[in-house]
């Protein structure tokens, strides 16, 4: 079976480089007569790997020594509490954007925790979009703000991001790493693994020190983030294998020439594929606003619904696989995460002109 062209939106497609590497280290890890997969987290082998994807992390990044980063596990869905846990004390208000179905988990969670105030919502607007800084009502010393940078079921992307002087958290699970975006503007960074940065079972977070050392002392240890930085990420094992395939996702990010190159290859494949969307003469109907689309995850409608199952069955049997959307914003989503070759988006922008032939 030759390898699809796989558009699912999460786990998603990983470099093939990649693959390659940890099938070729899979009975014997370098030499230690044993796979990484049976290795102590304390030992050499590790250690090596551990420490050079928080390094390659940070530089790709462009973080300096006022930011820890570490790994932890329960995904992004975890820092949905996490964040307020440790970071909304008991007389504070925490602000969060809602655009989409992430941004309204994060807050249903919050809310459990602590007080929240909704700066703006963009999540009944068609088409969907993201807020502006304009309609958003902060709180006047906020203990932080709250984004989700790619909103990955709605395909909307926020690329400007509010200028405030409140520490502002970003879920960046969807477009992480896929153009240089100005960390320092972010108190806390939070991103799983498995959209665009390796397999799921692990969740990077980036915090300020200030902001670490404000972090809660007075919730169990093991949801601490300073109880992960204080370990370097090994207070208790760590996904291992998970983080070993992240290392060697930064280095092939670096290999690509980083994210400025990459940036410019994500561009360029969305582009061409939203040019088929807006070139259909209707047919094809982008769901998101046009100064929001997201590069990651391009949402569209087709005329009716039984087209769009039609529409995503015999892509399927063309080899074109995960184009299902989100049954909330319904439709096709293509998720062209990093990894993603340009010649799948291709292959989907001459089966779009195909199938509109035939049945438009
Ligand atoms: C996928 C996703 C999540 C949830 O990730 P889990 O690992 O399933 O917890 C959260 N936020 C965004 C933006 C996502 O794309």
């Amino acid at each position: 079976m030759p390898r699809v062209f796989n558009f699912s939106a999460g786990p998603a497609v990983l470099p093939e480089d990649v693959l390659q590497e940890a099938q070729s280290t899979m009975l014997d890890y370098k030499g230690s007569g044993m796979s990484l997969l049976e290795s102590s987290h304390r030992g050499k082998e590790y250690e090596a790997v551990h420490n050079e994807a928080i390094a390659n992390l940070k530089k790709l990044m462009g973080l300096g020594e006022d930011y820890t980063i570490i790994f932890m596990t329960g995904g992004a869905s975890a820092q949905f509490a996490l964040v307020p846990l440790n970071l909304l004390g008991p007389e504070q208000t925490a602000d969060y954007v809602n655009a989409g179905a992430w941004g309204t988990k994060a807050i249903k969670e919050a809310k459990g925790i602590g007080k929240v105030h909704i700066v703006a919502d963009t999540t009944r607007d068609r088409p969907l979009r993201m807020p502006k800084q304009g309609e958003m009502k902060f709180t006047p010393s906020a203990a932080y703000l709250h984004l989700t940078s790619n909103e990955t079921i709605e395909g909307t992307q926020m690329r400007v991001f509010p200028k405030t002087s409140t520490p502002m958290v970003v879920d960046a699970s969807s477009d992480f790493l896929s153009y240089p975006v100005d960390f320092k503007q972010f108190g806390l960074i939070y991103a799983g693994a498995q959209k665009n940065m390796g397999p799921a079972g692990v969740t990077l977070v980036a915090i300020r020190k200030d902001l670490l050392a404000q972090s809660s002392e007075s919730i169990p240890l093991i949801f601490r983030y300073k109880t992960h930085a204080a370990e370097n990420s090994l207070y208790n094992t760590p996904p291992c294998f998970a983080i070993y395939l992240v290392m060697l996702v930064t280095r092939w990010i670096e290999k690509k020439g980083g994210l400025a190159a990459l940036a410019k290859i994500n561009a360029d494949k969305a582009a061409a594929l939203y040019a088929a969307i807006d070139g259909s003469g209707g047919y094809y109907r982008g769901s998101a606003s046009r100064e929001d689309r997201s590069d990651m995850n391009v949402t569209y409608r087709l005329p009716t619904e039984e087209l769009e199952d039609k529409f995503i069955k015999e892509a399927s049997a063309a080899g074109l696989k995960g184009l299902k959307g989100h049954r909330s914003v319904g439709g096709i989503r293509a998720s062209i995460y990093n990894a993603f070759p340009r010649a799948g988006v291709d292959a989907l922008v001459n089966f779009m002109k195909e199938f509109q032939q035939k049945n438009g």
